[in-house]
């Protein structure tokens, strides 16, 4: 991109209409190139049929329109899609569309790599780079609403932030990928058919509480066990159990919204009677539900998902207590596009 160029999909539609009336042009042409550039997807300046040639020219030689690529596209037999994704500076991420029978899922990614270090997790392994900029999560998403419609005739009916990366770690421009993709000019999807997955950073579960964001919220938990949990999820000896309780206290106090925990059980490592009842304690704190995630291997074997007698125990312990639990069973296995596997193999 030459140094003088800037990525028109940076600005805000309030900063595009004034940069119009800067050019003696209408503040509404703002709007109109606004649209062009979420709910259109435009490309490139020339899509933009109803801006004038002259104008289009101005905005040739003053903005890039920086897009993803799909790099490479892989189906499983059970119909899930990974895309390997091309961002305009050549790194690769990955996003996932996981087809059920009634509905279709993205599953985005947020940063390149991740800097936490779940020991389970084969993203962790990438190392942090960077940060995803709001257009590239959004085009992410508007590259599986495409797939979806085209190998399913419908259209993205939800989006998971479950993808590469802690999206916590990169707030800003997650929510501002979520403003244009539930925007009536971007995308219009209800927030509620979006939810962002974290593995818990407390000040900022608060701080999304505080901006009353609309959309679901779901935590990995894995374990409610402080020990258990710093070992497989060493940043937990930073935010521990009980400050990650206090602010599902209060997101829900602020916000009125179940939480859901996700949950993987391992051979040797949360397979416990006291690891149950830890978690059937922790989930009095507020309503929430609990889905059991089915694990795939990354490699060596280290973790193994323990047996369907320990799994059904977790499911009579909770429900026993009240707590909806529900088993999900993984998607996309043979081509690494199940939860935990993402780390650009193609
Ligand atoms: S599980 Fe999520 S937060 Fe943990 S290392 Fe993997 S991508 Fe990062």
């Amino acid at each position: 991109m030459p140094a003088n160029k800037k990525d028109i999909r940076a600005l805000t539609k309030d900063q595009l209409r004034d940069f119009f009336v800067t050019q003696g042009d209408k503040a509404f042409r703002g709007n109109q190139v606004f649209e062009w550039l979420w709910r259109k997807s435009a490309h490139s300046f020339d899509d933009m049929t109803n801006i004038s040639k002259m104008t289009r020219q101005m905005l040739e030689e003053n903005f890039v329109i920086n897009h993803i690529e799909v790099d490479t596209m892989q189906r499983s037999a059970d119909g899930t899609i990974k895309n390997a994704v091309r961002l305009y500076d050549g790194l690769i991420v990955e996003s996932v569309l996981i087809p059920t029978k009634t509905r279709t899922t993205a599953c985005v990614s947020s940063q390149v790599g991740c800097s936490l270090d779940c020991t389970f997790c084969a993203t962790a392994r990438l190392k942090r780079m960077r940060n995803l900029n709001p257009d590239e999560i959004f085009d992410q998403v508007v590259a599986i609403d495409k797939e979806s419609k085209l190998y399913f005739n419908r259209p993205l009916s939800n989006i998971v932030f479950m993808g590469m990366g802690e999206p916590l770690m990169n707030y800003n421009n997650v929510i501002k990928a979520i403003d244009k993709i539930t925007l009536p000019e971007g995308l219009g999807m209800s927030p509620k058919r979006i939810t962002l997955s974290t593995s818990g950073v407390p000040k900022m579960i608060k701080k999304m509480a505080d901006d009353q964001v609309k959309f679901n919220l779901a935590v990995s938990l894995h374990s409610a066990i402080d020990e258990v949990r710093t070992s497989i999820m060493p940043f937990n000896e930073t935010f521990p159990l009980t400050d990650l309780k206090a602010s599902l206290e209060y997101w829900y106090d602020k916000t009125k919204r179940a939480i859901t925990y996700e949950y993987i059980v391992w051979n040797g490592i949360n397979d416990t009677q006291r690891d149950i009842d830890a978690l059937v304690n922790f989930c009095k704190a507020v309503p929430c539900k609990v889905n059991i995630i089915e694990y795939n291997p990354i490699d060596d074997g280290e973790f193994q998902q323990a047996s369907g007698e320990i799994i059904n125990n977790y499911i009579y312990n909770l429900e026993k207590n009240r707590i909806v639990v529900n088993v999900r069973r993984s998607r996309g296995k043979d081509i690494d596009a199940a939860c935990g596997q993402l780390a650009n193999k193609t």
